[in-house]
């Protein structure tokens, strides 16, 4: 909270009221984020990352005991507090930001991360599939980030907003209609947001994985082996496999999206909002399947 409040004499109060423009962003190490699906993968190793630079973090997701145990491996409650939250209810959205207030004194940094992935052809894919996929991405991510705007623009503090959007959001893989439909969704709420609330200091900006196989819980229940099916490759080759359709034959880790989490929020990208980083060693560069 002093650390907050520090930053708001030196950099915002003194650089708006000088310059009529938009204060340094704050420092990592003075962040406090709120991350969703923290609890595993990739969620997991944004929370890694941003607490190595410093910042507090929640660690938010539906899977209470996931959630505690990454909570405790970041050194517990003077850095990081497990919330169980389930993406879809707004009370518990609502009580998550509460007790990222209640502990570090706000928030100004989310990652809408928490996903699943329902990858079916089409005319397998239900009403019921179409519903879940979109409750949890679209209209989960549209009220964390309702919700990170009201605390937001209360402080004063400018803030970021990132989502874990795909390169599926973009191009259109096989055989998932759901997934790619409700990415492409998450793609468009970076925009609009973007355009909303910059006169505030907040940027949104989203990034796009691909093929992060190691450490994923969605490609280890049940995408794995459907992607390797539509590849027609072996399940314990799908990381290979996603290695060698890219550019830089590298397989893309959990740590290269935390990375870009970085990059976005770590103090250099202060004129950038509304845009898509690609994280996937090149392919939505040169698409090939
Ligand atoms: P993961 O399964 O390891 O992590 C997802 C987390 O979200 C889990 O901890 C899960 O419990 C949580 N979650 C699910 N439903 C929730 C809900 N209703 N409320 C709160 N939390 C919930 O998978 P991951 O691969 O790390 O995926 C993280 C994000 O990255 C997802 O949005 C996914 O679509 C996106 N993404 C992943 C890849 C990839 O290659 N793995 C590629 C592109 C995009």
């Amino acid at each position: 909270i002093e650390e907050s409040e520090k930053f708001r004499i030196e950099y915002w109060e003194l650089e708006e009221a000088k310059l009529r423009r938009m204060p340094a962003p704050k420092p990592l190490a003075a962040r406090i984020a709120l991350v969703t699906g923290a609890g595993s993968g990739i969620g997991k190793a944004i929370a890694h990352r941003l607490v190595a630079e410093g910042a507090c973090v929640v660690v938010a997701d539906l899977d209470g005991d996931n959630a505690a145990a990454v909570a405790e491996e970041l050194g517990g409650p003077d850095k990081a507090v497990a919330v169980t939250v389930d993406v879809t209810s707004e009370e518990q959205i609502e009580a998550a930001f509460a007790a990222a207030v209640l502990a570090f004194g706000g928030v100004d940094l989310v990652v809408n991360n928490a996903g699943i992935s329902i990858s079916k052809p089409l005319l397998e894919t239900t009403a019921r599939d179409w519903d879940l996929q979109h409750d949890i991405m679209a209209r989960g991510s549209f009220l964390v980030s309702r919700a990170a705007a009201k605390v937001m623009i209360e402080q004063k503090l400018g803030g970021d907003i990132v989502y874990i959007a795909s390169k599926n959001a973009v191009f259109a893989g096989p055989n998932n209609i759901a997934y790619s439909a409700v990415k492409a969704d998450q793609a468009h709420q970076v925009r609009l947001l973007a355009a909303e609330l910059g006169e505030h200091g907040i940027r949104v900006n989203g990034i796009n994985p691909d093929g992060v196989v190691r450490g994923s819980g969605i490609f280890a229940g049940g995408w794995g082996a459907q992607r390797a099916a539509v590849y027609g490759v072996e399940e314990a080759k799908l990381g290979e496999f996603y290695a060698q359709r890219t550019l830089l034959k590298r397989e893309v880790l959990p740590e290269h999206v935390a990375n870009a989490v970085f990059a976005l929020t770590g103090g250099q990208l202060t004129h950038t909002t509304g845009l898509h980083i690609p994280v996937d060693a090149g392919v939505a560069a040169a698409f090939l399947r």
